[in-house]
């Protein structure tokens, strides 16, 4: 292990954030408003691309909390009323306002380029007295129990020393304590491939509270995201099993192409569009760590656990889950414990927010859930449950539980005894 350097990295700090991304600048910015020396340590060089660009309305809380919503108008994000669920064709169509979810009262949110997003924050946190090392990566870390943490970081030159009483795991998918410590676990069998890039020349509809809509497009094997970032420019990307992939070997460019041929609604859509910048592919997501929280660390955001994108619950549970660690991890300094109770419900917290997801998206890729999207009549307000979901709030109480379980029962039902038609999707 290399020497500790001189200050400031010789001084201890209360914690060390792996990660600058919305949950690590989530969690130093609370750090830092609970009086705590918060370092984080970022291995790229903010502004850079990240996806993940379609917010959920109940992020608009925390952004209120964290004096964010000034940074966020001025940055002039789109404006996310709802979400459209689309069949390939056109012929079937649900949509969702979130602003009139019966249990829901968060009507909108932002779509946004992250590269913006995660630089606002960051420098949020920077503002509020967190020290930032960009461009450093984190190497290594050891965890003395009674003690605290040395994490080892570099950037290019030789490898320093901070030291801290706690480590906050904010790495993202990079999830470098839970493989470092073998905690990563998939879910079944979920192991899906995404192709995705922006595009320009796309027009949009007129009308204001529509524009900024996602639209999922649902195929037999694959969905699509679209998510208008601005007048002229578009978030487009398809998720795919990879157990398709592997079907055929066509490239990326090949696969999107071929995709968006068999969806005449978004084909159509794309008649002028062309691409600006790479098509970017990613693979085998979806996994949680078996444990988030230890003596002297927490994990938080996609470093706790990573769900497929279809509900874009990505960041509002990064920086949920860096809001609530950090508060905990502050607590635990106060009282100069390596772990406490409030960590232990944090933990617990958090896996039922992945669950809570995880069941909506494996019912997702069935077709009996999608008979049920595009065809419910509002029954016993399980709409509106599912819309809470979609929106984020997750705290909705036994009022949403009890119909998001009588909606899982009915979908469950659909598989055998089609309640509703069932659809012929493409
Ligand atoms: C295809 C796809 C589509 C998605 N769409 C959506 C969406 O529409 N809406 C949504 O909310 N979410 C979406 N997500 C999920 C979203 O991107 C993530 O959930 C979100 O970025 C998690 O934030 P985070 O801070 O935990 O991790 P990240 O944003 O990934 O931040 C982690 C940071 O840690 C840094 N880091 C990693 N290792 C080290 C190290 N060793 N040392 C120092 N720094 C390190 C990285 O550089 C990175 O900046 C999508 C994800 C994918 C893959």
């Amino acid at each position: 292990m290399a020497t500790t350097e001189s200050s400031p990295s010789s001084e201890p700090y209360d914690a060390i954030i792996v990660g600058g991304g919305p949950a690590g600048a989530t969690a130093a910015w609370f750090l830092a408003k609970a009086g705590k020396r918060a370092l984080v340590i970022e291995k790229e060089t903010f502004p850079r691309f990240h996806i993940g660009e379609s917010l959920l309305p109940y992020n608009l809380p925390l952004f209120e909390e964290m004096g964010l919503m000034p940074a966020l108008r001025g940055a002039g994000f789109m404006e996310k009323y709802g979400a459209q669920f689309v069949l390939p064709d056109g012929s079937q169509r649900a949509e969702i306002e979130f602003g009139k979810g019966r249990f829901t009262d968060q009507p909108m949110s932002y779509q946004v380029e992250r590269s913006k997003f995660d630089d606002i924050l960051l420098r949020h946190a920077e503002a509020a007295g967190v020290e930032v090392r960009e461009g450093m990566s984190v190497k290594d870390f050891q965890i003395e129990e009674g003690t605290g943490v040395t994490v080892t970081a570099q950037n290019g030159g030789p490898p320093e020393d901070f030291r801290a009483k706690f480590l906050i795991d904010a790495s993202g998918t990079a999830n470098l304590t839970g493989n470092r410590e073998g905690l990563k676990e998939g879910y079944g069998n979920h192991r899906k491939f995404a192709i995705y890039g922006h595009f320009t020349g796309i027009p949009l509809p007129e009308d204001s509270r529509k524009r900024g809509d996602i639209l999922i497009y649902r195929l037999k094997d694959a969905w699509f995201w679209f998510i208008p970032l601005s007048d002229d420019k578009v978030s487009l990307g398809m998720v795919v099993d990879r157990s398709v992939l592997q079907s055929r070997d066509l490239t990326p460019e090949e696969r999107f192409g071929e995709t968006v041929a068999r969806c005449p609604e978004l084909r159509d859509r794309l008649a002028r569009a062309e691409r600006v910048g790479p098509l970017r592919t990613i693979a085998d997501f979806t996994y949680h760590n078996r444990r988030f929280v230890s003596p002297h660390l927490v994990r938080i955001g996609d470093a706790a656990g990573f769900l497929d994108p279809i509900f874009s619950s990505g960041v509002f549970l990064a920086m949920q889950t860096g809001k609530s660690g950090a508060v905990e991890v502050a607590a635990a300094i106060d009282q100069n414990l390596a772990i406490t109770p409030g960590l232990r419900r944090y933990e617990k917290r958090t896996r039922r927010y992945l669950r809570t997801y995880f069941e909506m998206i494996e019912n997702f890729y069935r077709q009996p859930f999608i008979d049920f999207l595009f065809q419910t009549d509002g029954k016993w307000g399980m709409p509106d449950a599912v819309v809470a979901i979609l929106a984020g709030q997750l705290d909705g109480g036994w009022s949403v539980r009890w119909r998001l379980r009588l909606f899982f029962l009915l979908v469950k039902l659909q598989a055998r005894f089609p309640v509703v038609e069932r659809l012929r999707i493409d």
